[in-house]
């Protein structure tokens, strides 16, 4: 049997790490070229050496040492810096698994687009930044996307190439994080410690205080919306604390079509690794039986706005999402540091797209170079609200 040849960006953390226990799993299949990261470079030397993988890469240069060490006489090529990682993300493999976090994800996500392969991607801030662009680039290059995120993996396997004309609504299921059942006064004095308390899904920092503030599930929507190719008024959102259903359609005969897992994202990376085949991906089967309930509710934009806002920028378009996106980074990152409060995350965002006087804000991007800009210069606007009080801020915004 011919062995896939695979390249993993983003290997040491919570998306990579699923993606090597799955590829180690299924050693007889794939050929790994390249895994890499950022700075974790003992934890990526171990991940290259189990997997055999051609290449081992750190994006920051300061840690290749540590790399080169680990790696030393493991015939396993190192390299390091932005420029290996975009050449390694260039080179045509069959399929190239993109889980670096964060806009830093963009440029090597563009890369793997350009080359054809296959792109299972979990980077959903490409597409909120450069949806468009993305799209048109995969188009162009025959590369087709299969979609990383439970919820749109669901989406991915429920459409599954099947006619959308009759396709009314699209429903994306959240968790509604840790503070679903918090006051608004709690929520307010929250810390890093209780926002990365997920109640289901174990993830990496950043995405796991993006549930909290439910502002994941915004830029699911935008992600979805360049996706699948629907207008914003077909998405929505339920809150579903089980997180066994990940997403459904709704059709005009009144069929809900609908797919349910258990919440381990092996299952939506190992239907990537294989897809339209299906791989055993080490998560049980749902017993039906043992389930108690399955609820949904509607969201509570009051104690979530962040949900609403990124609703009026997906309806707006244009810079908007890429700088929306920035300017939570850029207020996540704060937040972790305790430079901020909790619900200053929200405020930093709305100020942002406030002060950001970009002429052409709703005008589409169309090249990465401009995303890269907007997304350094919403960066630069939204870190100069830091650090600062609760009275500066609202100086800011007002
Ligand atoms: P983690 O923070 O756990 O891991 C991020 C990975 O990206 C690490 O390997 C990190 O390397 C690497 N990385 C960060 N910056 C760079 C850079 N500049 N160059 C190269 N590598 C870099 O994130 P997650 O795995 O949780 O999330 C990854 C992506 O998947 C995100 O976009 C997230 O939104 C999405 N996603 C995640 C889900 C989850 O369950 N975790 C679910 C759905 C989507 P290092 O370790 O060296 O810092
Ligand atoms: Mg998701």
């Amino acid at each position: 049997m011919v062995k896939r040849r695979v390249s993993l960006f983003g290997a040491t953390g919570s998306i990579g790490q699923s993606t090597v226990d799955l590829l180690k799993r299924h050693a007889d299949k794939f050929e790994v070229v390249t895994v890499a990261a950022n700075s974790r470079a003992t934890e990526l030397a171990k991940i290259a050496i189990d997997l055999s993988a051609q290449r081992a890469i750190v994006c920051d240069e300061s840690t290749i040492a540590d790399l080169r060490y680990a790696l030393s006489g493991k015939n396993i090529e190192v390299s390091g810096g932005e420029n290996a990682l975009l050449e390694a993300a260039s080179e045509k493999v069959d399929l190239v698994i993109m889980a670096i976090s964060g806009a830093a994800g963009l440029r090597a996500t563009f890369a793997a687009a350009e080359t054809g392969a296959d792109l299972a991607l979990a980077n959903k801030e490409s597409i909120v930044c450069a949806g468009n662009l993305l799209m048109r680039k995969l188009q162009a290059s025959r590369a087709r996307l299969l979609p990383v995120d439970s919820e749109h993996n669901a989406l991915f396997q429920i459409l599954d190439g099947r006619d959308q004309s009759a396709l009314q609504k699209v429903t994306l299921t959240a968790s509604g994080g840790p503070f679903r059942n918090w006051s608004a006064e709690k929520i307010a004095a929250a810390t890093p410690e209780d926002a990365l308390a997920h109640p289901v899904w174990n993830m990496g920092e950043k995405i796991s205080i993006d549930c909290a503030t439910l502002i994941n599930k915004g830029l699911e929507l935008i992600e979805a919306q360049h996706i699948f190719a629907l207008k914003p008024e077909q998405l929505d959102v339920l809150v579903h604390p089980q997180s066994t259903v990940h997403a459904f359609v709704s059709y005009s005969d009144g069929s809900v079509l609908a797919q349910m897992a258990k919440p381990d994202m092996r299952v939506a990376i190992s239907a990537c690794l294989s897809w339209p085949q299906r791989l055993a991906s080490g998560v049980e089967s749902l017993d039906l039986a043992k389930l108690q309930s399955l609820t949904f509710e509607q969201p509570d934009l009051q104690k979530f706005p962040c949900l609403k806002l990124v609703r009026s920028v997906m309806q707006q378009g244009g810079a908007l999402p890429c700088i929306l996106n920035a300017a939570n980074e850029i207020a996540v990152s704060a937040f972790l540091r305790k430079a901020i409060g909790f619900n200053d995350i929200y405020r930093i965002i709305a100020a942002t797209l406030e002060n950001t006087q970009t002429q052409s804000l709703q005008k589409a991007f169309v090249a990465l170079e401009d995303v890269l800009q907007t997304d350094r210069e919403s960066r630069r606007i939204a870190a100069s609200l830091l650090p600062y009080s609760e009275a500066n801020l609202q100086r800011a915004i007002a």
